[in-house]
């Protein structure tokens, strides 16, 4: 049997092991510590550790997990894209961003297309962009990772393993990772349990106690789990893939529609908003002249009238699979506008990483 991933392991099963190898409990939040402060990714760098256990430890358990292969910066440095190995063979990515540096800052500064704002400017904010399947069941037809299709689920383990990858390289240019969406390769809700026990690791008060405010999740639309995560009631934001206010036009791009059309999932967020008193985000990627039009943005805004929410829109990115063109500048800003007059808040999100098909539905595995 393969030895077991460290991180898939919470602090109770650390526990459990150390007294099933005779040892004190506390070398178990000696060994969390090490993990999930100090970053250490061998059973070799725990200096309080005895030298017996730390043998042990290197025998019996997987320390890597995912092996990264090969990264990829963007041509402004702000963005970096990692490919990781799993040991079963298969490959995910997973996304850092950099924002609000102050090279990223013009000067002097700029004007800016109204309602454009310098959020964050001299908050220097790092996002990561993290995977939680190999591949995605839901063939949304614009999608990369859809493209592909569906090769398996993420362990909690391998899911906390990408964020404590590039935790340890930001730690090492004393910075640290602001904010993580849970948007890379695969469906969240489609994995369900193993998603969220990775937030709650990452999360633990002991470990690496990332603030669950800082987490957003973004979904399909599926809608049995959005009510199971209202229910939950959780600080973690949560993130709707809409892009079509009409169930023809979403079903002939996201399959899922035909299971769970939008009057359903809009019900669904509606139950997920009087829960927990949290805003939503709907995400919207900007289609030429399939979703980016006046009528659209006005179907859309009658949809979301009185619903406390946000529309995240952002140009589609190109794929492979997928003809469709992005919006233009003019059209992307018309539509923020209408919806605002509307009174529903919307911002139109920079392409990040377009280069290097680090964008939102680029992340495939591709030599
Ligand atoms: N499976 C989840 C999260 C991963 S996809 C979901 O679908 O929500 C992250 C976001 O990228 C989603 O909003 C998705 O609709 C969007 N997306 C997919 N392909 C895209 C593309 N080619 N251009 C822009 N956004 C895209
Ligand atoms: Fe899967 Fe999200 Fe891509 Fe759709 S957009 S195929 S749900 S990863």
């Amino acid at each position: 049997m393969p030895a077991p991933l460290i991180y898939n392991l919470d602090l109770n099963s650390i526990t459990e092991l150390m007294t099933s190898w005779g040892e004190p409990s506390y070398r178990a939040k000696q060994i969390w510590a090490g993990l999930y402060q100090h970053f250490y990714q061998s059973a070799s760098q725990f200096p309080n550790l005895p030298k017996a256990l730390r043998e042990k430890m290197a025998n019996e358990l997987d320390f890597v997990g995912i092996e990264p292969v090969r990264y990829l910066d963007s041509s402004d440095k702000q963005t970096r894209k990692t490919l990781f190995k799993l040991p079963d063979g298969h490959f995910i990515e997973a996304v850092l961003m950099r924002y609000g540096d102050p090279a990223d800052v013009p000067s002097p500064p700029t004007p800016l297309p109204p309602g454009e704002g310098r959020r964050g400017e001299g908050k220097p904010r790092r996002t990561l962009c993290i995977s939680t399947q190999a591949g995605c069941a839901m063939g949304c037809v614009f999608c990369a990772t859809g493209q592909m299709g569906f090769k398996r689920h993420l362990t909690s383990g391998e899911i906390v393993a990408q964020v404590m990858y590039y935790a340890r390289l930001l730690h090492e240019e004393n910075s640290s990772v602001t904010n993580i969406v849970l948007m890379g390769m695969g469906e969240p809700f489609h994995n369900y349990d193993h998603t969220l026990a990775a937030i709650d690791r990452l999360n633990d008060p002991d470990g690496y106690h990332f603030g669950a405010r800082r987490f957003t999740v973004s979904t399909v639309g599926l809608v049995p789990q959005i009510k199971r995560f209202a229910d939950e009631k959780r600080q973690v934001n949560l993130a709707i893939s809409l892009h079509a206010s009409d169930d023809a036009l979403r079903q002939s791009m996201l399959p899922v529609n035909k299971k769970y059309n939008i009057d359903e999932v809009l019900e669904a967020c509606r139950y997920y908003v009087d829960q927990t008193g949290r805003r939503i985000t709907f995400e919207w990627a900007l289609i030429h002249g399939v979703n980016d039009t006046p009528e659209e943005a006005r179907k859309l805004a009658a949809r979301l009238k009185g619903l406390l929410c946000h529309v995240n829109a952002i140009p589609l990115n190109p794929t492979h699979g997928y003809q469709g063109r992005a919006t233009t500048r003019e059209s992307a800003w018309r539509f923020k506008e209408l919806l605002e007059q509307a009174g529903i808040p919307c911002t139109i999100r920079m392409r990040r990483g377009i280069d290097i098909q680090a964008g939102c539905g680029q992340l495939a595995f591709s030599v």
